[in-house]
């Protein structure tokens, strides 16, 4: 029940100037976080490589308060663009971005958020990659699906994340599983109500099953995002009776979790790609990580008290 209590300090202001005051001690935070500048998350892009894993960049940020934030935001992509030109990495390094961050909560949010993400997306596809718009609360779904139905005008190739644990996800699946598209499904990270969510984990993977045989049976490129063994197995089975070959899908996974079964599915020749977050605004994003497991909260505060 640690979860929901954690989540909603997730978003609560004093939390977090309280948490990322606190004498965190680093380890903990870079279990998840790979750095706090492109400096510092290079190596990690290195190291990733040479195993064999593709990545997802995440700058991250969130829910910002004004433009001029928006636009350092979207400015923080371009400059982590130009610095992946010279490693031609193409493809196997994409970017993730959280809309929020682009200014989508703020009066005229949405057109604000779509011409910051639009010079993200132009940037990434200039070095031969793509972009996909991570999913937040669900009062930000409908104009995180609008933005990403315009931006596959130009760029047909845009990803979206799609979360199970809303009923309406089932319906957005067939809605996104045509040619082209790239779908996260992802089970989701956020507090939400039983009004538009399931609320029982087992309800959660229940849908996530039905959500993936949409995506598996489509037309578009399913992304697995899960670190769930029954989930990946599952996955690989409908994925052949789909008769996918092993590059019509892709598994993905967070930097830090289930580092061991990531190298272990990209040495089978599936295609693993790692989600890598860096940046200096890690609270909201480190929140999550730690009510998805209780035991990464034992362990967090276990290393605020051994200080
Ligand atoms: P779980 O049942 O939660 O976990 C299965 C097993 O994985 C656990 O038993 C444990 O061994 C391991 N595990 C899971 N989480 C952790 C953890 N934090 N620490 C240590 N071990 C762990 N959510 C969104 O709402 N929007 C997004 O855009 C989004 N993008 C994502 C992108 C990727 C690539 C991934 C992998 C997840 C993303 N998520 C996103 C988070 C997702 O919604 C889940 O909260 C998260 O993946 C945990 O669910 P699970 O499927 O791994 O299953």
């Amino acid at each position: 029940m640690l979860g929901p209590v954690i989540l909603a300090a997730s978003r609560s202001d004093a939390m977090r100037r309280a948490v990322s005051a606190a004498p965190v001690t680093r380890p903990v935070v870079d279990r998840f976080i790979a750095g706090e500048s492109i400096e510092q998350m290079t190596p990690v892009l290195a190291e990733l490589a040479g195993r064999g894993l593709q990545v997802t960049l995440d700058v991250l940020g969130e829910d910002i308060t004004d433009p001029a934030e928006a636009r350092a935001a979207r400015d923080a992509y371009l400059r982590l663009i130009e610095a992946l030109a010279p490693l031609e990495l193409g493809p196997r390094a994409e970017m993730s971005v959280k809309l929020s961050s682009f200014g989508q909560a703020l009066p005229g949010g949405h057109d604000l958020a779509l011409a910051n993400v639009t010079a993200v997306v132009e940037a990434a596809a200039a070095i031969g990659t793509t972009v996909t718009l991570d999913a937040e609360d669900h009062t930000t779904l409908d104009s995180m699906l609008a933005i990403h139905a315009e931006l596959r005008v130009r760029f047909p190739e845009t990803g979206a994340v799609v979360q199970s644990y809303l009923f309406r996800t089932e319906e957005d699946c067939r809605a996104l599983a045509d040619a082209g598209s790239r779908v996260r499904l992802v089970k989701g990270a956020y507090k939400e109500p039983g009004s538009v969510a399931y609320l029982d984990k087992a309800e959660v993977d229940r849908a996530y099953v039905r959500c993936l045989r949409i995506l598996m049976d489509g037309a578009g490129y399913p992304m697995v995002g899960t670190h769930d063994p029954r989930l990946v197995a599952i996955a690989q089975d409908l994925a052949h009776r789909a008769g996918r070959k092993l590059d019509e899908y892709e598994f993905q996974m967070l930097y830090g979790i289930r580092e061991a079964e990531q190298v272990r599915l990209a040495a089978e020749g599936h295609r693993m790609r790692v989600y890598v977050a860096y940046g200096t605004d890690w609270y909201g994003y480190f929140m999550r990580r730690l009510a998805e497991r209780p035991a990464n909260l034992a362990f967090f505060l276990r290393s605020l008290v051994s200080r």
